[in-house]
């Protein structure tokens, strides 16, 4: 474990932002097809060598986490929910026919990662050490076929906050001409084949002045489903409406916020279809996901339409949410649920 103090590591922690900045050390392990996975070790962060006939280069052969560990108010370093993102990830890995990493090898590997790269995790309230399982064919092989072996790897990186000014609300519009997942298909593996298809999209959105975009459902083209990295809700007076699982990556933040809202705000939630007209007319929007926690919704665009929820400021219940999904996930309020898994 790392002994080096804060001062070693020179980053200018204001100007972190959701970026690449490389840390000391990653986690590597590998296995050959029919093995079982043994522990891999810590190595310097940097490239790593590989067959240009690897499963994950050329059929995309390859699934990821994405988490964070975080300085709280009391000093302590926390990670939130670490054995649901080990679940998911066991989850993604059998959806491509990657052998899963256990559960305890997975969640050993990212505490040695923010152990050796404590140094790394911004002051409390300014970022978090986000962390990247990464699971891949790395073996090479002709066919197109699971690969003959795999590594699994943890990286991680520093990010600022995601809004240096507090929650601000973006714009989205709903994209038309592109689904990102379809029934019966990969919509909830973290798996790579479902991020850069939504390029086009997410650039013609950004283009047209958007953050991101909204994608629908392939069936019907009709019910919302998630922004291309984030799950989305809707408030409407005291409910909580939300699409339910299925094509949707299942969202950690999701889960949570779904519990807090009924059990520490009081709310109604509904996990169900929402129908693109029906969410013009809804009260408040927002967006969840690790890296942004929520984020509010101040506009959507659909065809010719525009709403503007909460004249484009941060919604009351979107607010308290955020609140108490803050509290709760840094620790900084009693752990009831046995969330926060506290690693220095
Ligand atoms: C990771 C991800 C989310 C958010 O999941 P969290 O567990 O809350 O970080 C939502 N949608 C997609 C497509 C994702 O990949």
């Amino acid at each position: 474990m790392s002994t080096v103090s804060t001062e070693s590591v020179n980053i200018d922690w204001e100007q972190l932002s959701f970026s690449l900045t490389p840390v000391r050390s990653m986690y590597v392990a590998t296995l050959n097809a029919g093995e079982r996975w043994h522990t891999g070790d810590l190595q310097p962060f940097g490239d790593i060598p590989m067959s240009p006939a690897a499963g994950i280069l050329n059929y995309g052969q390859g699934v990821f986490e994405g988490m964070k560990a975080q300085r709280n108010h009391a000093g302590e370093i926390v990670l939130f929910r670490p054995d649901v993102n080990a679940r998911r990830f066991a989850r993604s890995a059998q959806a491509v026919c990657i052998p899963p990493v256990p559960d305890a090898l997975f969640l050993d590997a990212v505490e040695q990662v923010v152990q050796d790269n404590i140094d790394y995790i911004p002051p409390c309230d300014r970022g978090s050490l986000y962390i990247r399982p990464l699971l891949i064919g790395s073996g090479g092989l002709l066919g197109n076929a699971p690969a003959p072996s795999y590594t699994f790897i943890v990286f991680a990186s520093p990010v600022g906050n995601y809004f240096s000014n507090g929650l601000a609300p973006i714009a989205l519009t709903v994209c038309e001409d592109y689904h990102r997942s379809a029934p019966k298909g990969m919509g909830a593996a973290k798996f790579a084949g479902n991020y850069a298809g939504c390029y086009p999209s997410t650039l013609a959105s950004k283009a047209a002045g958007f953050a991101m975009c909204i994608y629908l459902d392939a069936k019907e083209s009709r019910y919302i489903e998630e922004a291309g990295s984030a799950n989305i809700f809707f408030v409407k007076g005291d409910k909580l409406v939300t699409p339910p699982l299925g094509c949707i990556l299942p969202g950690i933040t999701r889960d949570a916020i779904l519990t807090i809202a009924s059990e520490e705000l009081g709310l109604s939630v509904e996990e169900r279809n929402i129908d693109i007209d029906e969410a013009l007319t809804l009260d408040e929007c927002f967006c969840t996901g690790t890296a942004a926690v929520i984020t509010p919704v101040g506009r959507v665009q659909y065809r010719e339409s525009e709403v503007v929820y909460c004249n484009d400021m941060v919604g009351p219940v979107t607010r308290r949410l955020y609140d108490a999904y803050r509290a709760i996930s840094l620790g900084d309020v009693e752990d009831t649920r046995g969330w926060v898994k506290t690693v220095a």
